[in-house]
């Protein structure tokens, strides 16, 4: 119980645990932006040690090869070498001068969260709440996303969360093909150390690049595609559902299904 009302899911027993899931999911609205002070303090990961990861030699970044995700399956890196490992793509990435987007950047964001996730969650790009601290979803979007974890009776430092775009594209505007192409290969190996169980593409961008093709996003949700070795549920991105908060119970029905590959259940459900 006291998990629960942690989680500030104090009705279930009194409500349907759906109605009482999306009113929790309102008061991202209006609610003051939070920000996880331990994903911002977390550690710098020790050397990576593992001679088998993938990290050099061929040039896997080439961005105009590697423009969209492949059916390729990364060998998979050991758990205890997976924080190393993104650190060291966190290096590679480096003072990043790839792409135009580096111009108007004051932070890069690489992404945050548990380097053994089951889940992930994919994103656009960063706002500018992201831009100024560095860190992925922390506006009122990464509030609403961050109700929509505890929904799912999950914490932020359980799942993992990046971005197509590790730089704020000017205006919040969509990144430009030949940005996403540029940065996505890295989000392509993020989730290859991570190996999520379950991967959430936040809207239409975050769809695309992950599935490799631009498909309208009500053809994509409800069900569940294969991607880099993860199963890929699609919906839509937290900042929408601020726009048009109706949608939040077809987003509830996604991540139901996200549960369901996870065995979780809703918290007060069983
Ligand atoms: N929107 C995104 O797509 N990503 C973020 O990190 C924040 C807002």
């Amino acid at each position: 119980m006291r998990f629960y009302r942690d989680l500030g899911l104090t009705e279930f027993y009194r409500r349907p645990v759906d109605a009482a899931i999306l009113e929790q999911w309102e008061a991202a609205a209006a609610g003051p932006e939070q920000q996880s002070a331990e994903s911002a303090a977390r550690q710098a990961a020790p050397p990576f040690t593992h001679s088998q990861f993938p990290l050099s030699g061929e040039d896997i970044m080439s961005a105009r090869k590697a423009q969209f995700s492949s059916p390729f399956i990364a060998a998979e890196v050991p758990r205890e070498e997976r924080a190393a490992a993104l650190q060291m793509i966190r290096e590679e990435i480096g003072d990043c001068t790839r792409c135009a987007l580096h111009k108007g950047r004051n932070k890069l964001v690489f992404g945050d969260g548990s380097p053994t996730a089951r889940l992930m969650f994919v994103g656009e790009g960063p706002g500018a709440d992201e831009d100024a601290q560095g860190i992925p979803f922390v506006g009122r979007a990464g509030q609403l996303l961050n109700n929509m974890i505890a929904a799912m009776g999950l914490t932020r430092d359980e799942v993992y969360i990046a971005n197509v775009v590790k730089c704020r594209p000017p205006g919040n505007r969509t990144p430009e093909p030949e940005e996403g192409a540029t940065c996505s290969p890295f989000l392509f190996r993020q989730i290859d150390v991570v190996r999520p169980q379950v991967l959430v593409a936040l809207g239409a961008t975050a769809a695309t690049y992950l599935l490799g093709s631009r498909q309208p996003l009500a053809g994509l949700r409800g069900r569940v595609h294969a991607v880099r070795g993860t199963q890929l549920i699609v919906t839509y991105h937290p900042a929408y559902l601020l726009r048009d908060p109706r949608q939040k119970k077809e987003a509830w029905a996604d991540l139901q299904i996200a549960m369901r590959e996870l065995g979780l259940k809703a918290p007060g459900k069983g």
